[in-house]
């Protein structure tokens, strides 16, 4: 409460420090605040007397000052006050033990005072009325918000209940309070109207008391100190004011107090338990609300309440779903299905637990789950191949009206030295094979010629070794036209047949050259005889094969194989569509030092120009430069031109599809995705895709089996998968070479470190070490071997896996022998004394022991001594001394057995 000099006149005074002091001009007072936390706050307040009560003053004076010292029987207003002043500090402590009410002789008023005292009274009765009014009307506002937000929160439902009923429980006790109050009083009440020397604050309440009832209710509510309110009207009258002004109950004080232009301040205390009590249930979250027991539960957001309430409910919140088109590719994660359905991953993951599968979000699933999922959860599917990327960008049919003819592309076929080359050569006026290392052509070329008949035939030469087997059936696809070169000094050959099925695989007309019929054993009958078996029926013979005797050195009937050739390619009609995005095909690619990757592409429809963007393989890149066979740059290239492309980021892989794309990215798109695809595939092939018994049982049988590594680099491309090729097939169950690196270029650093790496012989084939490697090389000691030759490759490779094979194991008998007697001497152990039965017995062979035609013991024979000598050897029908090697358990009529392994080597 507050503490404040109430006497009505000057020269009482009530100091803060209770004792009583005359002359102070203006009342003060102390009131104490209290803040929060616990602080609290002295504040000195100054009382301005109204005019209505500077009547009284005089005559309260004596009475005032009078009854201090004494506490005697009229009542000291001074008591009040003091009691006032500690009560301020605390409300509580208020409740003394009553007293037994003194008999007190009240004066009467006079009538100025009575005057004021009704006006104050009827001041105040209005003023309380309107507080009254105001706090009712708050309180109901209150409570009716309460109210609404606890219908809101099923659970405060019992606590509304509680609250009520303790309320209720309140509510009597203070009522109960009250009327026991007002029955203690009512005795004094009639005179304590009349006469209270006080004035008004003690006077007014009385006739309020009834009036401000459901006030105090409030105020006194939540206050736990239920007897509080009834004590402390005993306080009161025990402190020996009989005055009805004194019994006023406990709200006396502060109504009175209220009235003074304090009474803000003055209300604090006493309203502040009250409406802290109420605040808590507006969750303003203090300390002392979160650890009050009442306070707990709401701290709790409005949402946080929804969920519980809803959890309790068991109802899942139907959001609005939305049904979405999902984009499943061929395997998905969890996390990225979840996403695209726009769910809570721990959904997806509950519904495949539901169905019996354990996932991580994290982990990858199949379309089919994944399109499970997203139908349970009420989602559309779209299912998309991977390889869709590459949707539409080859075989776009070409328009009708835009196709014009085209030259035809024309493969040189046959066995290796039947004068493809020099043909080829021939044709073009130039000379390649002089320039040729092993003159073998190690790759292909292409190359455009004029026909005699007008027109341009386009050439690609392929090898002629069975290496390049995979890259000619390259050369057959891109091909219209093969020309078989066979020549009439050899006859057909097994490379002659290869190349016959090819172009029948390929579905692509021959024409027969018959080469060097310049040479005097020169037998092209005998050429055409030999074809008719493998179904090759030439002209001459009645058959729709064209054929053309030539000779290359010579030059001679070369305009006739290329009439044939043109002739051939009308009948076929070849047409293209040169107004459209190129499509071609990659014949070789390789490395160039100052050019970067350089890839020889033949187009095959539409035309190919400078700054297209061009995808091939798993490589892209914008064509920069375009230069034909004859070296010279062109700005672009039309169907069955043959052309060489800068630009590519990296070399691309003969055989490989180029085509025109409208995009970077979609370049981009399409090259990644091939790139994981042979990852992928490389990962199938070397991971552990233990998929049936069969391939379980072939791991087995090549568990054990020694590789030999091997990093191979070659000039172009074709060169080094003939190599890898090659190497492959020269394995067996016991021994197979591992390429580890293949590629493209000079021998680098790295390369050397992979060798090292993975212990791998380093080959280069048409390619020399950097500076750099050869050090490195030098360094680690690690040799590079350079090669031009496929031939002398694949032989040096084939004899150090050689080197790789298990020796073969050979035993050859030597002798037999019989123990007769087993001596034992000391510090050699046991000797067996044998006689040699037949052949010979040598020192440090292998020996058996068999007794009763069983093996006892296999190992070394130590010692072999005749009479006191070490030997050699002890020959049939000698006795000997014989010991073992680690062994000693040799018994009599043992038959020792004399053998020598030898090892053979063995080779691929
Ligand atoms: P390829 O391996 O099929 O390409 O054969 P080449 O073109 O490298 O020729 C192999 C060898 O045959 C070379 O030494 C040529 O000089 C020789 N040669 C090619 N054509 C003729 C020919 O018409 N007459 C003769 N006498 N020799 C030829
Ligand atoms: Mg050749």
């Amino acid at each position: 409460m507050n503490d404040s000099n109430n006497s009505g006149d000057k020269t009482l005074t009530v100091p803060p420090t209770k004792t009583l002091s005359l002359k102070r001009p203006v009342e003060q007072g102390v009131v104490r605040q209290s803040f929060s936390h616990g602080r609290t706050k002295a504040v000195v307040v100054e009382k301005v007397k109204r005019r209505a009560h500077e009547a009284p003053k005089a005559p309260v004076a004596p009475a005032a000052s009078a009854p201090k010292p004494a506490a005697a029987a009229p009542t000291p207003p001074a008591a009040p006050i003091q009691q006032g002043a500690p009560a301020q500090a605390r409300p509580p402590v208020k409740p003394i033990p009553p007293r037994p009410q003194t008999g007190v002789v009240l004066r009467t008023l006079t009538d100025d005072e009575r005057d004021a005292r009704a006006r104050a009274l009827n001041d105040s009765r209005v003023r309380e009325e309107e507080d009254r009014k105001r706090q009712e009307a708050e309180a109901r506002a209150r409570s009716e918000r309460e109210n609404r937000e606890r219908a809101e929160r099923e659970a405060a439902e019992s606590r509304k209940k509680e609250e009520e009923t303790r309320l209720q429980r309140d509510l009597e006790a203070k009522r109960r309070a009250e009327d026991e109050a007002r029955r203690r009083l009512t005795p004094g009440a009639a005179p304590a109207a009349p006469a209270s020397t006080e004035g008004d604050h003690g006077l007014s309440l009385t006739p309020s008391g009834n009036s401000r009832r459901p006030q105090q209710i409030v105020f006194s509510a939540p206050r736990p100190a239920a007897p509080a309110p009834s004590a402390t009207p005993t306080p009161a009258a025990a402190e020996g004011r009989t005055t009805p002004a004194s019994t006023a109950p406990g709200g006396a004080a502060p109504l009175g107090l209220r009235r003074t232009p304090i009474q803000p301040k003055l209300a604090v205390p006493a309203v502040k338990p009250a409406r802290g009590a109420e605040a808590k249930s507006r969750g303003r979250l203090t300390v002392t609300t979160a650890l009050a027991s009442d306070g707990e539960e709401r701290t709790r957001s409005v949402a946080a309440f929804r969920r519980r309430t809803q959890r309790l409910k068991g109802v899942v919140e139907q959001k609005e779903r939305l049904s979405r088109e999902v984009v499943l590719p061929e395997t998905i994660t969890i996390q990225e299905l979840a996403n695209r359905m726009s769910e809570r991953g721990v959904d997806v993951i509950k519904l495949l637990m539901r169905q019996g599968q354990m996932h991580k979000i994290t982990d990858v699933i199949d379309a089919d789950t994944a399109e499970l999922i997203a139908s349970e959860l009420g989602h559309t599917v779209k299912r998309v191949a991977e390889s869709d990327v590459e949707e539409g960008l080859f075989d776009t049919p070409d328009a009708e009206e835009n196709l014009v003819s085209r030259p035809p592309v024309v493969t040189i076929m046959g066995h290796v030295d039947h004068g493809k080359t020099s043909l080829l050569d021939a044709i073009r006026q130039a000379n390649v094979v002089s320039g040729e290392a092993g003159g073998i052509t190690q790759h292909i070329g292409a190359y455009q010629v004029q026909s005699p008949l007008g027109g341009k035939i386009t050439f690609i030469d392929t090898p002629g070794h069975a290496a390049f087997t995979a890259m000619r059936a390259r050369g057959a696809k891109v091909t219209d036209i093969v020309v078989l070169v066979v020549a009439a000094d050899d006859g057909v050959m097994p490379q002659t047949i290869e190349a016959i099925s090819h172009a029948k695989a390929a579905g692509v007309p021959l024409i027969v050259a018959i080469n060097k019929i310049d040479k005097p054993d020169a037998k092209p009958e005998r050429v055409r005889a030999e074809l008719l078996q493998y179904e090759v029926q030439v002209e001459s013979l009645g058959g729709d094969t064209l054929e053309v005797e030539v000779s290359a050195k010579q030059k001679t009937n070369l305009d006739k194989l290329l009439e044939a050739i043109s002739l051939q390619a009308e009948v076929l009609n070849l047409m293209a569509d040169p107004d459209r995005p190129a499509e071609g095909t990659v014949i070789e690619a390789r490395l160039d030092r100052g050019r970067g990757p350089v890839a020889t592409v033949l187009v095959q429809r539409g035309t190919l120009a400078v700054g297209n963007i061009v995808v091939a393989g798993s490589q892209w890149g914008r064509v920069r430069a375009l230069i034909d066979d004859k070296g010279v740059n062109c700005v672009h290239a039309g169907p069955s031109f043959p052309t060489e492309i800068l630009g590519f980021s990296g070399a691309p892989e003969a055989g490989d599809r180029v085509a025109v794309v409208e995009s970077e990215a979609r370049a981009r798109e399409i090259t990644e995705y091939r790139e994981r695809q042979k990852r992928d595939q490389a990962a199938a092939r070397g991971g552990s895709a233990r998929s049936s018994l069969a391939d379980m049982m072939s791991q087995l049988k090549t568990a054990g089996r020694k590789e030999f590594p091997l990093v191979i680099k070659g000039d172009v491309q074709g060169s080094v998968e003939a190599i890898c090729a090659a190497l492959e097939k020269l394995g067996t169950d016991e021994v197979a070479a591992r390429v580890v690196h293949a590629g493209v270029g000079g021998i680098t650093e790295s390369d050397i470190a992979l060798g090292e790496a993975s212990k791998a012989a380093v080959i280069g084939f048409n390619v020399r070490a950097h500076k750099e490697a050869r050090e490195a090389s030098e360094k680690l000691g690690i040799e590079i071997r350079y090669y031009n030759i496929i031939y002398n490759l694949v032989d040096d490779v084939k004899a150090a896996m050689s080197g790789l094979l298990a020796p073969t194991l050979r035993e050859t008998m030597l002798g037999n022998a019989e123990i007769r007697e087993v001596f034992t001497i000391t510090k050699v152990g046991k000797v067996a004394g044998c006689l040699v039965t037949d052949g010979v017995v040598e020192r440090g062979q292998h020996v058996r022991l068999i007794r009763d035609n069983v093996v006892v013991h296999e190992g070394k024979l130590s010692t072999l001594k005749r009479f006191k000598d070490e030997v050699k050897e002890v020959a049939s029908g000698q006795e000997c001394g014989m010991a073992f090697e680690n062994y000693q358990d040799m018994r009599q009529g043992d038959v020792i057995e004399c053998y020598r392994v030898e090892e053979i080597k063995r080779s691929l």
